[in-house]
């Protein structure tokens, strides 16, 4: 059967063919800067190809989409696509779990526009166009929320006045919840162990870490928003809320400039002065540059305070796992964090964390606690659900 895993961004739309249940991609593909000019890149056997289009709405996106589809050869007509799989960013408290999207399940995203005002619309565009463009595919939601969806209350609220709980529905969601599982289920089969206690460190542009026991999420580091927890690329993470009334009043920002500034030029980039990207950031510590010195330890500082706060919190840990493009593929970082858990016996070889991008167990014989590399796939486990719904 194929199945089409989605993933999309407000100016960008991911995909996935897979056959499945073998799990084999069959086609990959990237559509950039749609509503600016536009652009898309195909992956085939191997092959990249890239062309510039128009591409004003993401609906012009999924028609090339559709007319590449057959162009390849990867269906000769549409109904052999029996299932398409929308990444959706934020499911609030209402799924837990993956669901089959419907006009009453579109509804309640459009009411949870207001947590996700970045990302949920493009996502709900998007299911809209594969509605109406291929109406027979059985069409899945797979939430970044959904995994958290187990952690306690006194985990997911503030400490703020009840009322905003109730009426706003203010609290934790956290994100990446389907990296946080997937690598969380791998590392559960590499230990042999389904009740481990395992911390991911989810870590890329954006940025999470997970407390995760016997399968499920007990916390997360980020919150209400993808802005909270450890300092990220761009995006400041935990703050004093005090900042933004103070820098509102001495500064004559806006709440809108402000907030703007924490997502979008604080992190590496703020504190760096030079890029929101580590690799820039490592190239920089090389060259004695201070300021990317000071960010690289304020990054790892980070990460490891919540390393040990989910220490404690799980009594301990079997494994911790690095995942996305900074746990995937910078050993300096990695060695970094781990170096300030000497306290708590965990040690990682040098030789074996001389890696990238490979699913590789880390740590020394004497370790106190494993350390993974398990790359993180994301949109395979958007494929299961949307197989698992398509097979009813
Ligand atoms: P992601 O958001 O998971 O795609 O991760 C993207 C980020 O991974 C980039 O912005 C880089 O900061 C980081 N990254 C990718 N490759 C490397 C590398 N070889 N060394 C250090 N960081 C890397």
């Amino acid at each position: 059967m194929k199945v089409l895993a989605v993933n999309a961004g407000s100016s960008s739309l991911k995909f996935q063919v897979y056959e499945m249940p073998e799990e084999k991609v069959l086609i990959s593909g990237l559509f950039e800067r749609i509503g600016i000019d536009g652009s898309y890149t195909i992956k085939y056997q191997g092959e990249k190809n890239k062309k510039d289009v128009s591409l004003p709405t993401h609906k012009e996106a999924v028609q090339i989409l559709i007319e590449e589809l057959k162009n390849y050869h990867v269906v000769e007509d549409m109904a052999e696509l029996k299932g398409v799989g929308h990444r959706v960013v934020h499911g609030g408290d209402k799924y837990a779990d993956s669901v089959l999207i419907t006009d009453e399940v579109v509804k309640v995203l459009e009411d949870l526009v207001p947590l996700a005002p970045l990302h949920n619309p493009a996502n709900i565009t998007v299911i809209n166009v594969f509605r109406e463009l291929v109406p027979e595919a059985t069409q899945v939601a797979v939430f970044d929320t959904g995994f958290h969806q187990t952690m306690p209350i006194e985990n997911y609220l503030y400490p703020v006045p009840y009322e905003w709980y109730e009426k706003y529905s203010v609290r934790k969601y956290g994100f990446h919840g389907t990296s946080h599982k997937y690598v969380s289920k791998r590392c559960q089969e590499l230990l042999g162990k389904d009740d481990a206690k395992i911390i991911v460190c989810h870590i890329g542009n954006g940025g999470s870490i997970s407390a995760i026991k016997d399968g499920k999420c007990i916390d997360t580091s980020m919150g209400l928003s993808p802005n909270a927890g450890i300092m990220m690329g761009t995006r400041a993470g935990d703050i004093d809320s005090s900042m933004i009334l103070y820098m509102k009043n001495n500064a004559g920002m806006s709440v809108e400039e402000i907030d703007n500034a924490l997502n979008k030029k604080s992190g590496l980039l703020g504190i760096s002065g030079v890029s929101s990207d580590s690799r820039d950031i490592e190239d920089g510590v090389k060259e004695g540059n201070e300021r990317c010195a000071l960010a690289q330890k304020m990054y790892v500082r980070k990460i490891v305070n919540y390393i040990a706060q989910y220490y404690v919190l799980l009594g301990g840990a079997d494994a911790i796992c690095f995942t996305a493009g900074v746990g995937e593929n910078s050993k300096g970082t990695r060695s970094d964090i781990i170096s300030s858990l000497a306290c708590l016996g965990i040690k990682i070889d040098p030789v074996k964390n001389d890696v990238r991008g490979e699913e590789t167990l880390i740590s020394t014989e004497d370790s106190t606690c494993k350390v993974y590399i398990i790359p993180t796939d994301e949109e395979v486990m958007i494929a299961r659900d949307t197989y698992a719904f398509a097979q009813k």
